[in-house]
């Protein structure tokens, strides 16, 4: 007997991997997810566990405390997640794939061997910081800038805004280590040279500027401002060698796309889940209301866009290398797809609860509001159509393959 190819669970292990987070969710993830989004709060000891479980250093190598596995792992716990808890999900997200992935890829030994266990366990929070108060999509106007001093340090001063696990409580704690990425100056063609920098808690002159409240969605994950201001970095916290970071930030933004993409599948996948369950339950006019013909094209249009966009992430996914830059036409593509799929899915869900859907206690809400974020947040979709164009302008031989 032949066993089916399943695109998003490729291998034994990636299967094992879905089951093991599917009943973490539903076991530790779930119960939390209304109380946390309500009030707002990031559920540290909730965050801490994923620690245990090994997903905090899902794509580091074992000997620096992590598991080792590639994109699609990063895919399916994100899709798991992401279909309970999108709000924490994000908080994994900029943790384990914003922080860690990329100084697992970009970290000298050094800093692998000193940093990674400690966020790969939990014991450290960690978040990256590229948006500003004043430069979002055009993230090389950015006005952070570090200076070098003549024993080898660096001098950075800015802020980042936006920043998820910016601060990790509602008192301003912030983070144990943020990867900062700032302006060091400018190439031959005066184009600005971006520097990586390892900040960590308690360097004079790094504070939490102000934790952003009130926000649509994704209320379960902390957001902050973060001041820099003549904080001093080590030699020994500077990531690659100055200037080469565009490739850093590049490489790494594929991965966050794919992540915040398959979070998008398991929005999907939850909300046509309720949807599809609430059809068969609800009568109205004498009949369950699958029956009406308007109810049918919400469930039929979320089916194929849900399928469509669950394939084109596991795809982009197993094409994707994380320790190269390359795969930037599908990491935009499938967000740009699957981010506005999900939101739509999720508006169709609270459609078909009627009433019912517009309340927390039916979940739907909590994913439309949150499914909003997925298509600002790892850049904009217009940003994505930005790039999808020029890369074809560039090479359309990707259209007919
Ligand atoms: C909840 C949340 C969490 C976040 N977490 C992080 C984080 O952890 N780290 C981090 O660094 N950032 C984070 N961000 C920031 C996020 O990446 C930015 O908000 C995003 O990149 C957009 O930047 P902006 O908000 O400055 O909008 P802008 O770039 O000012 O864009 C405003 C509008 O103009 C459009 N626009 C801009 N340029 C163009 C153009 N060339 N062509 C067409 N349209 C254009 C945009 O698409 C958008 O519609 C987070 C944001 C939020 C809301």
């Amino acid at each position: 007997m032949t066993v089916p190819y399943d695109i998003a669970n490729p291998t034994e292990e990636h299967a094992m991997l879905r089951e093991m987070v599917r009943n973490f969710t539903e076991e530790e993830v779930e119960p939390q997810a209304h109380e946390y989004d309500r009030d707002e709060k990031f559920n540290t000891a909730l965050f801490r566990r994923l620690g245990d479980l090994g997903l905090l250093g899902i794509t580091v190598d074992e000997e620096y405390g992590g598991v080792g596995m590639d994109a699609t792992a990063v895919a399916i716990v994100n899709e798991e997640l992401g279909y309970s808890d999108p709000g924490f999900c994000l908080a994994y997200l900029a943790h384990a794939q914003l922080m860690v992935n990329n100084i697992a890829f970009n970290g000298s030994v050094e800093q692998k061997a000193r940093i990674l266990p400690k966020v790969c366990s939990g014991e450290w929070i960690g978040c990256m910081g590229m948006s500003e108060p004043g430069y979002g999509t055009d993230v090389l106007g950015m006005s952070t800038s570090a200076t070098p001093n003549d024993d080898g340090s660096w001098t950075l001063n800015g802020r980042k805004m936006w920043i998820t696990n910016g601060a990790i409580d509602g008192d301003g704690t912030p983070a144990d280590v943020c990867m900062i990425y700032a302006k060091t100056g400018e190439n031959d063609v005066g184009r600005p040279e971006i520097t990586t920098f390892i900040v960590e808690k308690g360097m004079t002159g790094y504070s939490v500027g102000q934790k952003i409240l009130d926000k649509l969605g994704m209320r379960a994950s902390n957001t902050a401002e973060l001041v820099f201001d003549d904080v001093n970095i080590p030699p020994s916290n500077v990531v690659g060698s100055p200037g080469e970071s565009m490739v850093h930030m590049m490489r790494n933004l594929e991965i966050e796309r794919i992540a915040l993409a398959a979070m998008a599948v398991g929005i999907s996948r939850r909300c046509l889940s309720i949807m599809n369950a609430y059809a068969s339950e609800r009568e109205a006019f004498g009949k369950k209301i699958r029956e009406f013909g308007q109810i049918q094209r919400h469930i039929g249009e979320s089916w194929a866009e849900y399928r469509a966009m669950r394939a084109y992430v596991y795809d982009t996914a197993r094409n994707t290398n994380l320790s190269r830059a390359g795969n930037r036409l599908d990491s935009d593509g499938v967000k740009l797809y699957a981010t506005t799929a999900a939101k739509n899915i999720a508006d169709r869900a609270i459609q078909v609860l009627g009433g019912y859907g517009y309340v927390g206690e039916y979940v739907v809400e909590r994913l439309w509001r949150d499914s909003k974020l997925l298509e600002i947040g790892g850049g904009t979709l217009e940003s994505h159509q930005k790039n999808i164009a020029r890369d074809l302008g560039r090479d359309g031989t990707p259209i007919d393959l």
